[in-house]
C-alpha cells in the first residue's frame, strides 16, 4: 500500500518534506572566524589587542526549533557547583552555633542560643536551598523526558510538514489519539508528540 504523503490542506506533495528532515535541515554547525578587539595589559599599561579566534557555532532554524521531539531541560552541573558553594555559609552557621552551644557563654540558655542558630541558618541557606530545588526539578524533568522520548520519537518521526502552507500532519495514524490527514500548526504537532511521551505539561504556551 503506498502512503499518501500530499498536504491535506492543499494537496501538493512537493512541498511536504518529513519534520526529522525539517529539522535536520534546520541545525547547522558552523565553523568560522570570529574578530576580536578588547584591551591587553602590557608592562607599558593598557594597550588595545586584536585578533582571532575560531569557534563553532550551532544555529537553529526558527521552523526547526518550532519541531522539537522533546523539550530543552538544562544541565544541572553549574547550577550544583553554585548550590555548593551557597551552602557553605549555612554550614558556618552550624559550626559556629555548635561551638556556641558546647561552650555556653554566662547568661545565655541553650535554647535561646539554639533558636538563634536555628533562624541564622534559614536566612543563611535559602540561596543554596533554592539552588538545589531547581536541580532536582531539572534532573525530575529529564528523567520524565528520557522515559517518554522513544514513545513520542515514533509518532515525531511519522509526522509530516507542508512548507506552503506552514502545517504538520500525519499521513496516517501512527498512535492512538493521533488524528490521520489532518493539517494542524506546529504548536499543536509538537502538543501531540509530547502528548505521547507523557510529558505534554512540560510544554510552555
Ligand atoms: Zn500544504
Amino acid at each position: 500500500m503506498e502512503i499518501d504523503i500530499s498536504c491535506p490542506n492543499c494537496g501538493r506533495s512537493d512541498w511536504v518534506q518529513s519534520v526529522p528532515a525539517v529539522r535536520a535541515s534546520g541545525v547547522q554547525t558552523v565553523t568560522g572566524v570570529d574578530y576580536f578587539t578588547g584591551v591587553g595589559v602590557a608592562p607599558s599599561g593598557l594597550v588595545p589587542a586584536f585578533g582571532t579566534a575560531t569557534v563553532e557555532r550551532t544555529t537553529v532554524s526558527n521552523l526547526a526549533r518550532s519541531l522539537p521531539l522533546t523539550p530543552y531541560v538544562p544541565s544541572s552541573g553549574k547550577l550544583i557547583a553554585l548550590g555548593t558553594v551557597l551552602a557553605i555559609p549555612g554550614l558556618m552557621v552550624i559550626v559556629t552555633f555548635t561551638a556556641m552551644l558546647v561552650n555556653p557563654e554566662p547568661g545565655r540558655t541553650a535554647v535561646t542560643t539554639f533558636l538563634a542558630g536555628v533562624l541564622a541558618f534559614a536566612l543563611f541557606s535559602w540561596p543554596a536551598a533554592l539552588a538545589f530545588t531547581v536541580v532536582v526539578n531539572r534532573v525530575r524533568r529529564k528523567r520524565r523526558v528520557a522515559r517518554g522520548r522513544n514513545t513520542a520519537s515514533a509518532v515525531w518521526r511519522a509526522g509530516q510538514y507542508c512548507h506552503g502552507c506552514g502545517l504538520c500532519f500525519w499521513p496516517y495514524s501512527p498512535a492512538p489519539h493521533i488524528p490521520a490527514r489532518q493539517s494542524i500548526p506546529p504548536r499543536q504537532f509538537t502538543w501531540l508528540v509530547w502528548s505521547v511521551g507523557g510529558y505534554a505539561n512540560l510544554m510552555t504556551w
